[in-house]
C-alpha cells in the first residue's frame, strides 16, 4: 500500500559493511525489519492528522503516548527514524574524526578509545531491544542509550550516531554476542563525517538546513 513514508535508499550497496555486517543481516534488516516499520507506520496513519506530518513531528507528538494506536505509531515512526539515522552512522571506510569534532571529543570524552568504550558499554547494557547514541548537548558530547524505539531527541537532544542493538541487528553474523558486534561496528564502520554534519547542525542550525 502506498503512503506518505517511504522506506529511505541505504547510502551504500548491502554488501559494503561486509565483513563486520553481512548482506544477508542488511538483507533482512533493511529489507524487512526497516520496510516493516516503514509499511505499518502508512497503514497506521492513513485518515490521522499524522498523515501529512514529517516524520520526525510524528516522533516528537507521540512520543509520550503509553499505549493505544498513537503508542504503535510512536513505534513504528521512531524506528524509521532511528534506522534512517543508523545507516547514515555506518560507512563502508568509517574513517576516524577530525577538526571541530575531534577536538570536542578530546575535550568532553578525553579522547577517541574512551568515547567507544563508552559508546560499547552504552549498548551492552540497554536489556532487551534499543539503541547507543552519540549525542551533543548545548555542544557538549556524550553518550545514552534508549530502549525499543525510543530516542535522544525528543529530550530536546542532538544525536550525532546512532547504533542498533535490537538482536536483529546482529544475530544472523554474531549470535548472541552483542559485545563482539559492537567491538567490530564501533572499531570498523562509525561515518564520523555524519557524526560531524550533525553536530554543525546543533552548533549553526539554519546554516546546516540551507
Ligand atoms: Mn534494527
Amino acid at each position: 500500500m502506498a503512503g506518505p513514508f517511504e522506506l529511505a535508499p541505504l547510502p551504500y550497496s548491502e554488501d559494503a559493511l561486509v565483513p563486520v555486517i553481512s548482506a544477508k543481516t542488511i538483507g533482512f534488516h533493511y529489507g524487512k525489519h526497516h520496510k516493516a516499520y516503514v509499511d505499518m507506520l502508512n497503514r497506521l496513519v492513513e485518515g490521522t492528522r499524522f498523515a501529512d506530518m514529517k516524520l520526525e513531528q510524528i516522533v516528537r507528538a507521540t512520543f509520550k503516548a503509553s499505549d493505544g494506536k498513537e503508542k504503535k505509531i510512536f513505534n513504528n515512526a521512531g524506528q524509521v527514524w532511528n534506522h534512517d539515522f543508523y545507516w547514515r552512522s555506518l560507512a563502508p571506510k568509517g574513517g576516524r574524526p577530525s577538526g571541530h569534532l575531534k577536538s570536542a571529543i578530546e575535550r568532553d570524552f578525553g579522547g577517541l578509545e574512551k568515547l567507544v568504550s563508552e559508546l560499547a558499554e552504552a549498548g551492552k547494557t540497554q536489556f532487551g531491544s534499543g539503541w547507543a547514541w552519540l549525542v551533543s548537548h548545548g555542544g557538549k558530547l556524550s553518550v545514552r542509550r534508549t530502549p525499543n524505539a525510543e530516542n535522544p531527541m525528543t529530550d530536546g537532544i542532538n544525536c550525532l550516531l546512532a547504533v542498533d542493538v535490537w538482536e536483529h541487528a546482529y544475530y544472523l553474523d554474531y549470535q548472541n554476542a552483542r559485545a563482539k558486534y559492537l567491538e567490530q561496528v564501533l572499531g570498523e564502520l562509525l561515518n564520523w563525517d555524519f557524526a560531524a554534519e550533525n553536530l554543525e547542525k546543533e552548533d549553526h542550525p539554519i546554516r546546516a538546513a540551507a
